[in-house]
This record gives structure tokens, sequence and C-alpha cells, in this order.
């Protein structure tokens, strides 16, 4: 059986299910202290804890769900860590380094359904939801990680980018952002943080109503709806039109910016005649959004994209700037090693079989 994993609790739900269970609401609070701050992985180690709290803990819940499987390391910092969870599936976590912190790529379910057609992790089909515990845990075993190296540093950003479509596991992800982001705790800061779909447009409304103020990404990848049913299915259900309704409507109601994701894949959607229906589409828009290019990564399962020339990704770049479009080129991270998202965790299963 399956023990669920302390990180899933909010610190509210932690307080009222101490609360609920005879224990004083500020036993929460130095609980949360043990998990955050000072980073124990034993409930036995939560040394100022009475007895009988540290009982029914272990009772119910465990701190360290995730096994470290395998990790690389590459040359730039980025470190790819593929965990095992304790019903043996494969998931993997990226944390890279910028120049503005350290930033770690979470995964959210195992598989995905979404079927994105340049997609390693798309290949599989979601088997399940990642729990918000697991989310968290992900972060925290990175965390540790640096806690070892003993250099002081601390993850400092969020992207919720992983294996899965984050908005087709929307409770769990939000509580994984409310734990992340508690000041009491690891005090992520909600612009720190980015949410990336690959657009269900009703979730966006709803996340859009949310109080959780983190940013959003929207993965795009096409300008007109023929191109991007190929590139995406899902846009047969969710075509532009309507993605672009609910974009609106986060706009309007958020005022926050948003960033379009656009990987760019050779003679498919790099043209200067896409950037040019790219900026169109964007329109009015313009203020509130930044478009994202992202260079493809080529998996040997998708042999029939290629990676755009470096030429075409500099006049699409400069296509939209001179159309007023804010954009920018995503730094690769991990190059020298399994880059593009499920790479890793797809070539272990295949050793595996
Ligand atoms: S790109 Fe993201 S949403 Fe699309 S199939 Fe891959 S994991 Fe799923």
């Amino acid at each position: 059986m399956n023990i669920s994993s302390i990180y899933g609790l909010t610190l509210e739900q932690l307080t009222a299910w101490l609360n609920e269970h005879g224990h004083k609401k500020s036993r929460a609070a130095q609980v949360w202290d043990w998990l955050y701050r000072k980073r124990v992985t034993a409930f036995s180690d939560m040394v100022d804890i009475n007895k009988d709290c540290i009982q029914l803990l272990s009772d119910h819940f465990v701190i360290q769900t995730l096994h470290e499987n395998l990790k690389q390391e590459s040359a730039d910092g980025t470190i790819k860590f593929l965990f095992h969870l304790q019903d043996g599936n494969l998931i993997e976590t990226v944390l890279m380094r910028h120049k503005f912190g350290l930033s770690v790529c979470v995964t959210t379910q195992v598989g995905c359904n979404i079927g994105c057609s340049f997609c390693a992790s798309g290949l599989l089909a979601k088997s399940r939801d990642l729990s918000s515990g697991e989310i968290v845990e992900q972060i925290m075993k990175v965390q540790l990680h640096l806690d070892q190296a003993g250099k002081d540093e601390r993850v400092s950003h969020i992207v919720v980018m992983g294996i899965g479509e984050p908005f087709d596991n929307f409770e769990n992800m939000t509580d994984f952002i409310n734990v992340v982001k508690d000041h009491k705790g690891l005090a992520i800061g909600a612009r720190h943080i980015t949410v990336s779909t690959s657009g269900l447009a009703g979730k966006i409304v709803e996340f859009a109503d949310s109080d959780l103020n983190v940013n959003l990404a929207v993965s795009l990848h096409a300008p007109n709806n023929e191109l991007r049913t190929r590139i995406m299915k899902i846009n047969r259900a969710i075509p532009i039109e309507k993605l672009m309704q609910s974009i609106d409507y986060y706009l309007e109601k958020t005022n926050r910016r948003i960033t379009l994701e656009y990987i760019l894949l050779k003679d498919v959607n790099d043209r200067m005649e896409h950037a040019l229906e790219l900026a169109d589409l964007v329109g009015d828009r313009r203020q509130l959004v930044n478009v994202n290019l992202i260079p493809y990564n080529p998996v040997d399962e998708h042999s029939q994209y290629q990676r755009s020339e470096q030429e075409s990704i500099r006049l699409f770049y400069d296509t939209l700037k001179k159309q007023g479009v804010s954009c920018s080129v995503r730094l690769e991270h991990g190059t020298d090693i399994d880059a593009a998202c499920g790479q890793l965790r797809s070539k272990q299963m295949k050793n595996a079989n």
C-alpha cells in the first residue's frame, strides 16, 4: 500500500489535519519548519515535536516517496534527475542554472494524453496523475541535492513544463503551487513560478479566476489551425479561436503578461510567412504577450522533425521584432545530455524492455 506524502499537504491542510487529531495549531508550523526550512527526511529527526505527534505522522504519512534512479549532469550545470515512484513508474525532473537563479522543471503526470507530435513524452499515454506530494518532492529532492553540495544554493524558480499537461491535473498542481509559495516554507515567489499548458481553454479561464498569481505560458507552436492540428492534435478539440478567447479572458482578468511558446521545426512552421501570420495573431495583444521561440531538440522517435537552421531562427525572430512583437529565443540547457523533455525516461524504459 502506498502511504501519502506529507509534502502533499498545504500548511492550512496540515494545520486542520493535526487539529482534527488533537494537536494544537502551532504544531503544524513547527512540522512545516522541519520539512521545508531544516529539510529533514525522517519524522524522528523533528526533535522538538512530541512523541505522540511523531507517531501519528509516521502512521499516516511518509516524507520520501521518490527514489533517484539516475542523474545526468551537463557541462553547463544542468542536472537531469530520473526518479522512480512508489509504484515503480519513472519521472524526470531538471535543474537548470541561469544568470537569474536556479530553476527546476517538474513533471505533473506519468505519461501524457495530449500527444503533441514532436514530443518524446507524448508517445506514452498518461497512466496516472502525480499527487501534489510527488510534485513537491521533486523540488525537495533537487533542493536536498543542492544542500548536500554545501554551496548554500536555493531553488529560486519553478517551471511546470515537464512531462504531462498540468491543467489536466489541476487540483494537485494548485496544491503544489500553494506549498512551494508558502512564505513560511520554501517561499518561492509567485512571479518566479510558470505553468505551461498545451492550451486547455476552460482551465486557462479557471486559472485566471484563481488566486495563484503565477505566470502562464501557452504552447502555440503554429499560427493557424491547419498547421497547429498537424503538430498538436489537441487543436482539433480546442482550435486557435477558442484558445485565443481564453487567453483574452486571462489577460483581461489578470493584466499579467503571458508567454506563447513556439517550437521551431525546420520547414514546418519556421518560415517568414509563419512569423508574419503569428504577428497578426498576436495582434493588439502585443503589450501583454511575449513569444518564446524554442529551437527543436531532435529525438529518435520523431525523425520527421528537424531542427531549424540558425539563419531561419534569426529571420523568424527578426520578423517578429519588426512587427513589434516581443520575443526571445530560449537558451538551451544540457545539450550534451538527453536534453529533450522525456528523452531520458523513454531511453531508460527502452533499456529495461
Ligand atoms: S509537449 Fe507537453 S503537453 Fe505535449 S505531449 Fe509532450 S508532455 Fe504532453
